[in-house]
């Protein structure tokens, strides 16, 4: 494959789409590798450099910003940066698969306006902004303020929903992860 396809996933944080791409990612019969962003942030306990993020020092980051690596990146959270490294992109379509992504919304729509066609933007709807913030309190990884940042940031995000090629709700996690195989695995077919 000279070039592949592009599937984003983007979402509220706490909205359950790392665990669906993560899903798709196990699917043997789906040919998918993630795309890795760089990110400045401080990695999670069980994170790891290299399959998770290429965490960066904002130093780094910013350099890698001068260099023009980036397809995308943005400060998500305030001192937090995010970037698509173009490099992923070519690393992933050289291996023969199509890409999967896991990022913010408007990273996702900046990516769908680059790659009209080649692109799947499919926003991962959480049933309620209650539910939010109750999945990411059970998270226990974020302090409250942190929490209180994620749902208010949730709240403007699901204003970019129609903007998206499909909204995925995310009520039931086994009906949506079969949802989530189904429209990519007719995406790629196309
Ligand atoms: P977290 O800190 O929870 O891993 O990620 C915070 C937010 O940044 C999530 O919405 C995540 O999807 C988004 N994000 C991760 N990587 C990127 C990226 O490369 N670009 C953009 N724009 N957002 C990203």
């Amino acid at each position: 494959m000279a070039s592949g396809k592009l599937i984003v996933f983007s979402a509220p944080s706490g909205s359950g789409k790392t665990t669906i791409v993560r899903h798709l990612l196990s699917e043997t019969n789906l040919p998918l590798d993630f795309s890795i962003s760089a990110a400045s942030r401080e990695p999670r306990v069980g994170e790891i450099h290299g399959k998770d993020y290429y965490f960066l020092s904002a130093a780094d980051f910013k350099a890698k910003v001068d260099g023009d690596a980036f397809l995308e990146w943005e400060e998500v959270y305030k001192d937090n940066f995010y970037g698509t490294l173009k490099s992923e992109i070519t690393r992933i379509w050289a291996e023969g698969k199509h890409v999967i992504f896991d990022i913010d919304v408007v990273g996702g729509l900046n990516i769908k306006k680059q790659f009209p066609k080649e692109t799947l933007a499919i926003f991962v709807q959480p049933p309620s902004l209650e539910e939010m913030e109750r999945r990411l309190r059970g998270r226990a990884t974020e302090t409250e303020e942190k929490i209180k940042m994620r749902v208010a940031k949730a709240a403007q995000e699901m204003d970019f929903a129609k903007k998206f090629d499909t909204v995925l709700i995310n009520n039931d996690l086994s009906v949506a992860k079969q949802d989530a195989y189904n429209m990519v695995s007719e995406f790629i077919k196309k």
